[in-house]
């Protein structure tokens, strides 16, 4: 195939939902999702089952909850089933919490267990796996969930995305050991006035966001995306990341769509 771009399409990027505002859930080349937050509300059916593999940073609601919803749409639509991949804890707690024939019917077993529409796969976190022409490198991050930061490579680009976290280390050795990168996605949940939250949640405000630029990230030119924005506190970060007057740096918006 040679090199070839990747084709990100922004499904949604917020940390929580309002209108206008869609969950955290990037689109690969339209075969491949990052997170599974807007996973059902972006895209027409024909679209959605391209989908093979669906990659979760952690399983807080915001970045599962179009799993659930995919899994009842497509039933019947599909002949291999979507796999869903996750840290151990993770894969651990969409079955336990969400695929327990209360919350939700065991899609892992429907229509039937031998072809059933969803298959969960824990990844093992700190490797990296391949799937589809893609290789995947996950790094534990820093919040009160296990929940990982991404690297996504293919032959021609990468990206790197570092899920919900506070400050961290493991995720910008990965980005700075990356062989390229064409994009770095990273979170900016709540304003600066609400530092404590953020601290006691693993989140990053603007000037935490500052703090690990300036003093982590060791490579230059490449495009930073500021995404999984508080919805309630929008307007403010935006203000906020704005006045940080950091080069390189910008905003993602639902339905961008970006080539690197
Ligand atoms: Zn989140
Ligand atoms: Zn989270």
């Amino acid at each position: 195939m040679g090199e070839s771009l990747i084709d990100l399409r922004v499904l949604g990027c917020h940390g929580g939902r309002l209108p206008g505002h869609r969950t955290t859930c990037l689109s690969v080349d339209g075969k491949l999702a990052l997170d599974g937050g807007a996973l059902c509300e972006a895209l027409p059916l024909e679209e959605l089952l391209r989908i093979d593999h669906v990659v979760l940073t952690h399983a807080h609601f915001d970045h599962v909850q179009g799993i659930p919803l995919l899994a009842d749409l497509l039933i019947g639509q599909r002949e291999e089933p979507v796999i869903i991949h996750g840290s151990p804890a993770c894969i651990e707690t969409l079955r336990r919490d969400v695929f327990n024939d209360r919350l939700w019917p065991d899609f892992t077993k429907l229509p039937s267990a031998r072809r059933p529409v969803l298959r969960l796969e824990p990844f093992e976190v700190g490797r990296s796996f391949q799937l589809d022409g893609y290789s995947i490198t996950t790094r534990l991050v820093n919040h009160p969930v296990e929940a990982v930061g991404l690297l996504v490579e293919k032959d021609g680009s990468a990206l790197a995305m570092s899920g919900d976290t506070g400050p961290t280390e493991p995720f910008w050795e990965l980005v700075n050991g990356a062989r390229k990168l064409g994009a770095l996605f990273l979170e900016t949940s709540f304003p600066d006035a609400l530092s404590e939250l953020a601290e006691a949640s693993g989140h990053l405000t603007p000037r935490l966001l500052r703090a690990e630029i300036e003093a982590k990230l060791r490579r230059s030119g490449v495009p930073i995306q500021i995404y999984h924005l508080k919805p309630a506190y929008s307007a403010k970060l935006h203000e906020e990341i704005a006045a940080l007057r950091l080069p390189g740096v910008r905003v993602l918006e639902d339905d961008d769509r970006l080539r690197f």
